[in-house]
């Protein structure tokens, strides 16, 4: 990354590409100057714009969906617009972040930065700012046919280069000078959609720094705020694209005891009450289990039933229910933890059984950062044992 930035003034600009290294300050700055606070962006309603954008640009990352860059009609010469283009990308990092979900986090990057090498490919008025904000150095040349050639230091290109599939991307199919690669149109892209599709990776690894520096600053009762758009975004994702991001939530270790008990109990025979099986298949298909999983929860269930257990699962799952919160499970004895049992059930903000398992993920997910940085630590100081 270049050590020094290029200063932006247009908010335009920064609305557009918030996440360039210079989109932070403007999107503090632009919490502050209104007055806006986490809650607000949760729950004000005249934020509601800002998070049904959110959710939709959130969908469209992690759907992939292939015009999603072009697809945003938002005015960004106006304040309201930038405000809900910028916000709405906060909002959808911090959905994404307190999923504490490895697979969703990697879609919503791969999603943005795939969204920031079309709109860079397409800008070329701005092009050469944006991307000095990224690479050390560009130089833009024009040929003698009239197309823009690209030069890009070596060091940027040996970085980054690796990253990407195709023989355009080997160093010895490129043209060098003095210490410059050569990025010409090729592959049915221009030489700028070419240099795009390098920028890609360094703003891929710019958002996932950012987003491992926010979970890490997160607590339980931070992310919880955000437990009804992580349920959201993920029973949508469990229905959308099954075969790839299968079972979000499936350690069992992540459970919360209502849940663990409703699927223990209907094991053992015992007769669930019906509060309780809603509950189980509709927790089920929130944290992603697919409904073939949640209609053999019941196989065991004394007047089990195979056509209606695929029945009732199946309306459980069509029409999307949520959840009961913890207060409705206490009072229809579906709640097996007594104070003082479960220190995670006994937190203020634990309202709801999805608040428990995002809290257990985020430990999940803690512990095992630490285990991978601690494994690096170990090689690098096997590799500086043995040299
Ligand atoms: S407190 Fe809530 S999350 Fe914990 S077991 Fe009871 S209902 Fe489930």
């Amino acid at each position: 990354m270049p050590i020094r930035v290029p200063e932006i003034d247009d908010e335009g600009l920064l609305a557009r590409y918030p996440f360039l290294p210079q989109g932070r300050s403007f999107i503090r700055e632009m919490l502050e100057e209104n007055g806006i606070s986490v809650e607000d962006l949760i729950e004000a309603p005249w934020l509601e714009d800002v998070r049904v954008r959110g959710r939709l640009r959130l969908v469209d990352s992690v759907l992939q969906q292939e015009d999603a860059a072009s697809s945003s009609t938002i005015d960004l010469s106006t304040d309201v617009g930038r405000m809900t283009e910028t916000l709405s990308f906060l909002h959808a990092m911090l959905v994404v972040c307190a999923s504490f979900d490895e697979r969703l986090l990697s879609r919503w990057i791969e999603g943005e930065s795939s969204r920031a090498d079309k709109l860079l490919g397409m800008d070329s008025k701005n092009f050469s700012l944006l991307s000095s904000s990224f690479l050390s150095d560009i130089v833009v040349e024009t040929n003698s046919e009239g197309s823009e050639i690209y030069w890009i230091p070596m060091v940027d290109f040996i970085e980054l280069s690796p990253k990407i599939s195709g023989n355009y991307w080997r160093l010895v199919n490129r043209p060098l000078r003095d210490g410059w690669v050569c990025l010409d149109s090729g592959a049915g892209e221009t030489g700028r959609e070419r240099a795009s599709r390098l920028i890609k990776e360094r703003v891929r690894e710019s958002l996932r720094i950012s987003c491992e520096d926010r979970i890490s600053r997160m607590d339980d009762e931070f992310a919880a705020k955000f437990a009804d758009p992580v349920e959201r975004i993920t029973g949508l994702l469990s229905e959308r694209v099954k075969e790839e991001m299968p079972m979000t939530a499936a350690i069992r270790d992540d459970w919360p005891p209502c849940f663990e008990s409703a699927v223990s109990e209907l094991n053992q025979g015992v007769n669930v009450n019906h509060v309780g099986r809603v509950f189980l298949a509709a927790f089920s298909r929130s944290i992603g289990l697919q409904q073939e999983q949640a209609c053999n929860f019941f196989s065991n269930a004394p007047d089990y039933d195979a056509d209606t257990t695929s029945y009732q699962v199946g309306q459980i799952y069509e029409r999307e229910y949520t959840p009961h919160g913890c207060s409705s499970l206490k009072t229809n004895a579906r709640c097996p933890v007594q104070i003082g049992e479960d220190p995670l059930c006994d937190q203020e903000w634990l309202t709801h059984p999805l608040k428990y398992i995002r809290a257990k993920q985020r430990r999940r997910y803690g512990s095992s950062n630490a285990e991978s940085d601690r494994d690096a630590d170990d090689s690098n100081s096997d590799s500086a044992n043995s040299s």
